[in-house]
């Protein structure tokens, strides 16, 4: 990759056949794919590639809050950590967090949050920990979409799942999902996440010009781009619970060869007329221990004919 500063941005951003630099067409989403289950230490974790951009989120939780006094005792909080790691980017990034992760952070948040019943863990803590590999535009938008699938990885229940996506303008024409070089060398910027189920926009930033009319273009563009992010998306998920319901069939399978069929287990304890007598046995068995575990009972008996005893002879002494 090679370092660009603004001079030497390209003059053109889109070619005379309405392409743009990387051969795409305005409307056309980056490549993207997307996996959930990747990390095998958290609760639930997501690996998101979006064009250039390679990012993983991890989530913990719900758990207690720390530091405490952020805790709210009515409802639960989401707490995101959004990072760019030093080789990420082609200037070394310092490693210590920027005002600009913190900022982002935030976002993913607010993104996120109604997607989540909150209301479900007062005083605890949702964590999504997000790390960008590698960063290539648009990083903010590709950390929501992976932040919600390992939202949903982690078993939370969710609203929706959240799927990000920028829209902006070069060259005068509107388009879908900037590039890094479009983002930098574009005149406008609009990135944005949305809550899939109805299609409310949880996150909307703005940063360049447009008409009104640009704008409405770029809002339906966002929707189209993110309901094809969503089908990776659930796509992603159905690959993950697919494959734990083949592996526990085969557990089972496995399972069911090791313990012996009903009739073994019959025939090893002896044939059907054994176990009748064996019954029996223990039955008298049974009879023989009450009548010793009943010590009341028995001495009342042993009483009884030496009282008889004692009032015939007083009796015939009279
Ligand atoms: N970027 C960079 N160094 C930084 C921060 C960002 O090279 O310290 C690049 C990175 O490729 C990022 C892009 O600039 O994706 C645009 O950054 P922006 O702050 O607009 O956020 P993003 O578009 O990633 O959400």
């Amino acid at each position: 990759m090679t370092i660009l500063i603004p001079e030497e941005y390209p003059k053109k951003l889109i070619d005379k056949n309405g392409k743009r630099l990387d051969g795409r067409a305005l409307d056309e989403l980056r490549p993207f794919s997307c996996k959930i289950g990747v990390l095998a230490n958290a609760d639930g974790s997501a690996y998101v590639e979006h064009g250039k951009n390679k990012i993983y989120a991890g989530v913990y939780g719900p758990r207690e809050v720390h530091p405490r006094h952020l805790a709210r005792p009515d409802r639960g909080i989401i707490r995101v950590d959004y990072r760019m790691t030093t080789f990420s980017v082609h200037e070394r990034k310092s490693p210590a967090p920027n005002r600009r992760e913190r900022e982002i952070s935030k976002i993913i948040e607010d993104a996120l949050a109604p997607t989540l019943f909150l209301e479900l863990y007062p005083n605890s803590a949702i964590e999504v920990y997000v790390q960008v590999i590698a960063a290539d535009g648009g990083t903010r938008c590709a950390s929501t979409t992976a932040a919600s699938l390992a939202l949903a990885d982690a078993g939370l229940p969710l609203k929706s799942l959240v799927a990000a996506v920028a829209a902006g303008k070069a060259d005068g024409e509107i388009i879908l999902d900037l590039g890094d070089l479009e983002d930098k060398a574009g005149t406008a910027d609009v990135p944005a996440a949305v809550r899939m189920i109805d299609e409310e926009f949880t996150l909307l930033q703005f940063d360049g010009e447009m008409t009104p009319e640009e704008f409405e273009k770029s809002i339906k563009l966002i929707k189209k781009g993110a309901r094809e992010i969503f089908a990776k998306q659930t796509a992603a998920i159905k690959e993950k619970f697919d494959t734990v319901r083949k592996e526990t069939e085969e557990e089972n399978k496995k399972i069911e060869k090791l313990v012996p069929p009903e009739e073994k287990i019959t025939h090893a304890s002896g044939t059907k007329e054994e176990e009748k007598a064996g019954e029996e046995k223990s039955d008298k068995a049974e009879e023989i221990k009450e009548e010793k575990e009943d010590p009341s009972d028995t001495k009342e008996e042993e009483k009884k004919p030496k009282k008889e005893k004692e009032e015939k002879k007083s009796e015939e002494n009279k």
